[in-house]
């Protein structure tokens, strides 16, 4: 089992460890057919791409894609949920020299607003080492992804409920209707095998993405072909892998 379309990866744009092009030689040798460039969105204070190195990105991959013809080079941004409308840190700016958009949660953006850092991040932080907060931040983060979702501005939700715990069987339902890719990562607990069970009711696609930040981690599945076969999902659910 391998990924055919790596889907996630990060390089020195923001805090990855090698350049777009030494990522697609990489991919080129485990044989990708297809690698997207997505680096952090800008409100990450100290890794977050700029807006000004955007055109800056695109040119390198529209320069690589000629260069080469047997691997297909996508430019993506994995942009930060930064508040409890759904919204994330990506503009028209950023979004005019991109292919598509991913969204995740990380810790250490800045909020949307004043106020989404007191019903949103501080409850959300909160709620890690206060269980009684958890059921209200589940409701609010649900609500969340699912009013990110229903704008379709993204193409993909990469770690579902890492570090911001959801219910995940309406996520995915809202997924299913709005044609969201669940992602299914290496380097991050959610989703589980449970988490793909409950999600795979409802037709959604899922893609295996390996998130690397340098060439080593490129295309790597680690422990998800077990979990795969644990969650008993039928391959062909999962867009971007070959048995
Ligand atoms: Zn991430
Ligand atoms: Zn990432």
């Amino acid at each position: 089992m391998k990924i055919t379309h790596d889907m996630h990866t990060h390089t020195t744009w923001s805090h990855g460890k090698n350049s777009i092009e030494e990522m697609v030689q990489q991919g080129r040798k485990i044989g990708l057919k297809a690698i997207t460039i997505s680096d952090h969105g800008r409100s990450h204070p100290f890794f977050g791409v700029r807006k000004k190195n955007f055109a800056k990105m695109r040119a390198e991959i529209d320069a690589l894609n000629k260069k080469y013809d047997d691997i297909e080079i996508y430019l993506s941004v994995e942009s930060n949920i930064i508040g409890a409308n759904g919204d994330i840190d990506i503009g028209e700016e950023e979004r005019i020299y991109c292919d598509w958009i991913l969204a995740g949660y990380h810790y250490g953006y800045i909020p949307a607003t004043i106020e989404d850092i007191f019903r949103f991040s501080i409850p959300n932080y909160a709620a890690r080492v206060l269980p009684f907060l958890r059921k209200y931040v589940i409701e609010m983060n649900t609500r969340s992804y699912i009013k990110m979702i229903e704008r379709r501005e993204i193409k993909l939700i990469t770690h579902p409920g890492d570090k911001m715990p959801i219910d995940i069987d309406a996520v995915a339902k809202a997924a299913a209707e709005n044609g969201v890719i669940l992602e299914i990562n290496p380097r991050h607990d959610h989703l589980s095998a449970e988490e793909i069970k409950i999600a795979m009711k409802y037709e959604v696609d899922f893609a295996v993405n390996s998130d690397a930040h340098n060439i080593h981690a490129l295309g790597d599945m680690r422990a998800v072909p077990e979990m795969l076969e644990k969650a008993n999902i039928p391959l062909d659910r999962i867009i971007n892998i070959e048995a």
